[in-house]
């Protein structure tokens, strides 16, 4: 309840903006083709330490898709992508040109020279993400409709390495001793409270989105928990109120328990804000599958999914953010950028492959957000650089995939939690 803090909007205006508005459109768009298959490289291992997953966990597990399985459009423009980059690489042979069809519309309309340019810019980005590499063969295409995050029961050791790795990202620089020794203390965000007052704000932003996107996937564990009959030998899914109520009671959380809920708000916010900023460029995209039908339904359904989310009214203010002294503001930006990038690269240590791979997407579409909001320009038509000094933003259709489903997990998670609200009332 209450205000979400560092935004002008309580927790109940984004309840029932989410839970009425938001939510059963981004659900019913996420069922599409163009954003249920996600290309990912799960098998990159962990850059930081030695491989302790194992997964053996049945339920980590994650089924690939088929290329047959695969909607044309996406195939063909994954091989145009292949077939560019490497007709690059061997020869100046323009025989693409004006064979793309409709394929992305960033790279469709184009020529070669505008693909390579628009490669570049890809390159430059300053990205706050490492993205995966399209044409690594270790790349998989999956559905995520087929591999729902939930409970896998994936924890102990291996989890709170990688929890206590992300929240070490969160300290920059002189705050890191302290962390560190805090962690130590194996008892990750307890009694953060007062050091975080102290942090300027977007240190506290940062940590609230990595908290938020915590909350996120451990609300999504509790509200598709498994339940085992071992008499039956039946397994049933569905909330589990008593540990959603371990995981953030005041009690059983040293009072971090509430706040932790709102930092989910908070992420939901930020994240939200991204959308309403990058509507013009998001709705000028194709979302080309090849099935003419769909990705015209999908258009206008995306069309009217953004007026709604341009007409909420307290959107969170990232121009807030990164002011003051210039040189100061560039070195703090690219402080977040790098740590931000580091979390990403963590993703790939998480030992449970589902896990991997939710936590991948979200970290992907949470850096897709901060690249719209904080790249120093304005998406697509309104992008006011000077397309000689740099190339105009651009967003490939991973980000997009990210982006959208990222936000429908937050949208999910508050949704669950009205529903645990429920049955906390019965
Ligand atoms: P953890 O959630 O592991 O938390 C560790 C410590 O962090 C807590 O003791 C607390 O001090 C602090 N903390 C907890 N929540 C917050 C918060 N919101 N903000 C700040 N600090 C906090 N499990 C599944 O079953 N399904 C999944 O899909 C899944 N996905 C995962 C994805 C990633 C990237 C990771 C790292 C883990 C995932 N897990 C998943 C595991 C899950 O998040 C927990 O780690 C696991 O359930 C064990 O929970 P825990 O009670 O030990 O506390």
């Amino acid at each position: 309840k209450g205000e979400v803090d560092d935004c002008s909007c309580t927790v109940d205006s984004v309840d029932s903006f989410n839970n009425l508005k938001i939510y059963p459109r981004l659900q019913s768009l996420l069922d599409k083709d163009y954003f249920k298959f996600f290309k990912v490289n799960l098998n990159k291992g962990c850059p930081f330490w030695g491989d302790d997953s194992g997964c053996v966990l049945k339920d980590c597990h994650v089924s690939e898709c088929r290329e047959d399985q695969l909607p044309d459009g996406i195939k063909k423009a994954d091989s145009f992508h292949k077939y560019a980059r490497e007709s690059q690489k061997t020869s100046n042979c323009d025989d693409n040109k004006g064979s793309l069809g409709k394929l992305d519309h960033t790279i469709s309309t184009e020529n070669k020279e505008a693909f390579e340019s628009w490669q570049k810019h890809d390159e430059a980005q300053d990205n706050f993400c490492e993205l995966d590499d399209d044409n690594s063969d270790s790349c998989q295409y999956v559905n995520l409709l087929l591999n729902p995050e939930r409970y896998t029961g994936y924890g102990g050791f291996s989890a709170h390495r990688v929890w206590s790795s992300v929240y070490e990202e969160n300290c920059f620089k002189t705050e890191a001793a302290d962390y560190t020794s805090f962690i130590q203390k194996k008892n990750i965000g307890a009694n953060l409270s007062d050091k975080r007052s102290d942090m300027c704000l977007e240190k506290r932003v940062f940590y609230r989105m990595i908290s938020g996107l915590h909350t996120s996937i451990n609300t999504h564990l509790t509200a598709m928990w498994q339940f085992k009959d071992h008499f039956a030998n039946t397994i049933t899914w569905g909330p589990n109120l008593a540990e959603f109520k371990r995981r953030f009671n005041p009690e059983t959380t040293n009072g971090e328990g509430p706040q932790r809920l709102k930092n989910l708000y908070f992420t939901y916010l930020v994240e939200l804000r991204a959308l309403a900023k990058a509507a013009p460029y998001l709705k000028k995209e194709l979302y080309y599958t090849g099935n003419d039908k769909e990705d015209k339904e999908v258009r206008q359904a995306i069309s009217d999914f953004l007026d709604i989310v341009n007409s909420f009214e307290d959107h969170f203010d990232e121009t807030k953010l990164f002011k003051g002294d210039s040189r100061k503001a560039a070195k703090l930006k690219d402080e977040f950028k790098l740590h931000f990038r580091n979390i990403s690269k963590i993703m790939d240590c998480v030992g449970c492959d589902k896990c991997r791979l939710w936590g991948k997407l979200q970290v992907q579409g949470m850096g897709t957000a901060l690249k719209i909001l904080f790249s120093g320009d304005d998406p697509g038509p309104n992008s006011t650089l000077d397309a000689s000094k740099k190339n105009r933003f651009q967003m490939r259709r991973t980000e997009i995939v990210s982006l959208l489903n990222a936000f429908g997990r937050l949208s999910k998670s508050i949704h669950e939690i009205n529903n645990f609200r429920k049955l906390l009332d019965q």
